[in-house]
């Protein structure tokens, strides 16, 4: 199955290239592939299976809809399954957001989510820059991917969205600034306070600024409550709409419903995805009424009304809520970090475990090899290759991201168990020591 993949799949697939698994079933936390080997999953679907493989609570949604006859797709026209939905949704966000909120139903990636988003700010500003940080990862449309910081898939596409300006994220480990903690984030706010209000800077006023609270696929780099809050005050007080791309933080993965809430900020336009559909594509924006102002087929898309992810939606909402999920992550969170923390003490690879809830990075670094010009450590791909390898041979998915592909990301489903953790971090601190081992070995620096 795996060659014939090869042989006919596009040269641009990504997760089988270092995955090679062909799946038959899954269940909880884990897979089986075609040869009956078990796994834990903590790629689940990129973070898109908030309760695991086949939640019975997801099941049973997905009977009764189909039971009811409800049409599978109806566009953006209402059905009781969307009502439900859209209620279950309302309900989980903090009151002041959710009364002034309106939605859009997006089509149905968190790709399309963020472009609806930027172009219902663009419209509703007038204006046409957006600002956006290095690290960030927003999806590979041309809009969204114009946003993302990783030039590997930008390299090759000519005339990405123009007035777009790249900030820097608070992150804190190679930190542009070479200071890091408190004072590199300060820096940062006060830099980007400073380009903001400078008539000689370059950049127009903004139509937004997008955000991930935590950077996920740039490695896992939580930014820290105070410095958002500083974001929130400086879009506020300039009146630049403040997008927060929780795609992947929502629902629970961050150890509160939505990452916001951690730092007491609110957001201009939230965009989602992953969770919110129970494992099945559905993507929405959710901003203040006042920007509502874009015209009717202003934003649309034939998948909008998937009624089966409304319906496996709405009963990950009311799951994740009825059994306080985002805290049991933020517990599981701490579990895991601290069980891998050992590998401080036993493996010179690990250069930073950082996360926040269940959302862990592990940034993987070659100290054999000379530090970066501003002494920042080498980060090792190969490494983080070969953990990711070791790690799948004692039946443990890991996915890689981060600078240069050298962070290993654990993005467990929410329903992992305080056992299964333990498991997950033995499976981990065996990979990175074999890792190590078959490193030093080979001799390689
Ligand atoms: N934004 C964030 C923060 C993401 O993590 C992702 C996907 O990983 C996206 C946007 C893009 O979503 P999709 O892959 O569904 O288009």
């Amino acid at each position: 199955m795996l060659s014939r993949q090869e042989a006919r799949e596009s040269n641009a697939r990504t997760y089988p290239r270092r995955l090679p698994l062909a799946i038959a079933s899954a269940d909880g936390i884990f897979v089986r592939d075609v040869d009956g080997r078990e796994y834990i999953d903590c790629l689940a679907g990129a973070g898109a299976l908030a309760l695991g493989h086949h939640h019975p609570a997801i099941t049973e949604a997905l009977h009764d809809t189909l039971a009811a006859k409800v049409p599978l797709q109806t566009l953006d026209l209402m059905t009781p399954v969307k009502e439900a939905f859209v209620d279950a949704l309302f309900a989980s966000f903090p009151e002041t957001f959710a009364n002034d909120a309106k939605i859009q139903f997006c089509g149905p990636g968190g790709a399309d989510a963020i472009e609806a988003a930027i172009k219902l700010a663009k419209t509703a500003t007038g204006r046409g820059a957006i600002l956006c940080f290095h690290g960030a990862y927003h999806g590979m449309t041309h809009g969204a991917l114009s946003l993302t910081g990783e030039l590997g898939p930008k390299q090759a596409i000519q005339g990405l969205m123009p007035d777009v300006h790249f900030l820097p994220y608070p992150y804190s480990y190679r930190c542009p600034f070479g200071v890091g903690g408190e004072e590199g984030q300060r820096l940062i706010g006060r830099y980007i306070e400073h380009i903001l209000d400078d008539p000689n800077s370059g950049i127009r006023a903004p139509a937004a600024m997008i955000l991930e609270v935590v950077q996920g696929e740039g490695g896992v780099i939580p930014a820290p409550e105070s410095w958002l809050r500083t974001m929130r005050r400086i879009t506020r007080e300039r009146g630049i709409p403040l997008i927060i791309d929780e795609i992947q933080t929502g629902l629970g993965r961050t150890g509160s419903l939505y990452a916001f809430e951690q730092a007491g900020i609110l957001p201009d336009i939230l965009v989602l995805s992953k969770a919110i559909g129970g494992g099945l594509p559905l993507s929405v924006v959710v901003y203040r009424s006042a920007l509502d102002q874009w015209q009717p087929g202003a934003h649309a898309g034939t998948f909008r009304g998937n009624q089966l992810a409304l319906a496996a939606g709405a009963a990950t909402i009311r799951i994740v809520r009825e059994q306080s999920l985002a805290q049991h992550a933020e517990r599981m969170g701490d579990r895991l970090r601290n069980g891998l923390a050992a590998l401080y003490a036993l493996s010179e690879l690990v250069g930073e475990i950082r996360g926040r809830g269940l959302m862990t990075g592990i940034e993987i670094v070659d100290r054999s090899r000379p530090a970066g010009a501003f002494g920042h450590p080498a980060a090792s791909p190969n490494l983080a290759r070969r953990i990711q390898h070791e790690a799948l041979q004692r039946g443990l998915i890991l996915e890689l991201g981060g600078r240069f592909g050298s962070v290993v990301r654990l993005l467990p489903p929410l329903i992992t168990s305080a056992e299964q953790i333990d498991a997950i971090v033995e499976r981990c601190i065996q990979a990175v020591l074999a890792a190590g081992e078959s490193d030093s070995s080979a001799g390689s620096g």
